[in-house]
């Protein structure tokens, strides 16, 4: 088992500065899962990691020792991509022995780990097969099981599903939780899926601007985020603070939807006021959609008690969000750029 560690890593490609100074430590055969919008550097974390760039500066440290002048062949790093890149002419057994053969095992040998490979990702029959021959899901199994099989010390992921569909990508997310605490590989996931992300890790790094926003447990990056943009990105709602304080313009006020209060315009509990756009009654439950005064969108749904009165669709309306859910976090820059 291998402790990596990515210390003051800075990467640039030409002008563009991919990363700065990105830190971050992953246990041995933890799964952290990189977490951030398109361009924010996820990739490239994962490419310094594999040696498949040479970083401007930092280390990349696996057990404590630096690999930056490892190549990456040697390294014991597996990456698998969101393509599957297999060989198209050779079966799927052979693809799965390639980087075998590539370190001269013996046929006996690759022979008994690529049927072991092939048992993991749960592919027996389909030893024969040419990757033209296979589904979408069926040819990441066996690219999964090309990088399995090589015992890596490190296992990079690069939104390997986000090409299937929604149920083979469930399906797929729990055959790799499991062969990786099976196995016991240190990796890496990159994915833009927060859902995703919350399902399989047991840390989460967020990157925005090819830095760590925050790293720490799925339910913390959910329920405590340091910042406007965290809180964003984890589907808060954020709405100007002087909506509630005066004093308060320069800050965002934030609240998890599921913590908001639809009530009556002339409730004096309510804080925001808005319109009802939608209400749908479930009997015991009611799904509401409200637009405030500033045009933000907030959707929850509450219990219903029998016989009250609802709002409809059209009536002005207020939202409530009671003060131990609210959180108030400066507004900077950057979530200047994500309220627009
Ligand atoms: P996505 O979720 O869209 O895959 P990402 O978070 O993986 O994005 P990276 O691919 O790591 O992001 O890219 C980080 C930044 O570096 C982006 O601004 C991207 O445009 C830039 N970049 C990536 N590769 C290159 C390259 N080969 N040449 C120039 N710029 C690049």
């Amino acid at each position: 088992m291998t402790t990596l560690t990515l210390d003051r890593l800075s990467v640039d490609y030409g002008e563009t500065r991919a990363l700065r100074e990105f830190t971050l430590s992953i246990g041995a055969a933890e799964l952290v899962t990189l977490l951030g919008p398109s361009g924010c550097g996820k990739t490239t974390v994962l490419k310094a990691v594999a040696g498949l760039l040479a970083p401007a500066a930092g280390d990349v440290r696996f057990d404590g020792a630096s690999v930056l002048s490892v190549p990456t062949e040697a390294r014991g790093a597996a990456m698998v991509f969101q393509k599957p890149l297999l060989f198209p002419h050779l079966t799927v057994a052979e693809n799965i022995g390639f980087g075998l053969k590539m370190r001269r095992q013996s046929r006996a040998e690759i022979d008994a780990r690529v049927a072991q490979a092939i048992e993991w990702v749960r592919l027996p029959g389909l030893e024969k097969r040419r990757p033209h021959e296979l589904s979408g899901g069926q040819e990441q199994r066996v690219s999964l099981a090309r990088a399995l099989v090589i015992e890596p010390r490190v296992l990079l992921l690069d939104e390997p599903f986000s090409a299937l569909d929604e149920n083979l990508r469930g399906e797929m997310r729990q055959l790799v939780r499991e062969l990786q605490r099976r196995l016991r590989i240190t990796t890496l996931f990159v994915t833009h899926d927060q859902r995703e992300a919350l399902a399989v890790a047991d840390r989460i790094a967020l990157l925005f601007d090819g830095k760590i926003e925050q790293a720490g447990a799925p339910r913390d990056l959910l329920l405590a985020p340091v910042s406007a943009r965290a809180a964003r990105f984890f589907g808060w709602t954020l709405l100007p603070g002087d909506l509630l304080r005066p004093e308060m313009a320069a800050s965002f006020a934030a609240f998890r939807p599921e913590n908001a209060r639809l009530c009556a315009s002339d409730d004096p509990t309510g804080q925001f006021d808005g319109i009802l756009e939608s209400m749908i009654d479930y009997g015991t439950r009611r799904q509401w959609r409200v637009r405030l005064a500033g045009g933000e969108i907030v959707e929850g749904d509450q219990l219903s008690i029998p016989g009250d009165a609802a709002p409809a669709p059209g009536e002005r309306v207020k939202l409530a969000a009671p003060p131990d859910a609210l959180r108030w976090f400066p507004r900077d820059h950057a979530t200047q750029q994500i309220a627009e």
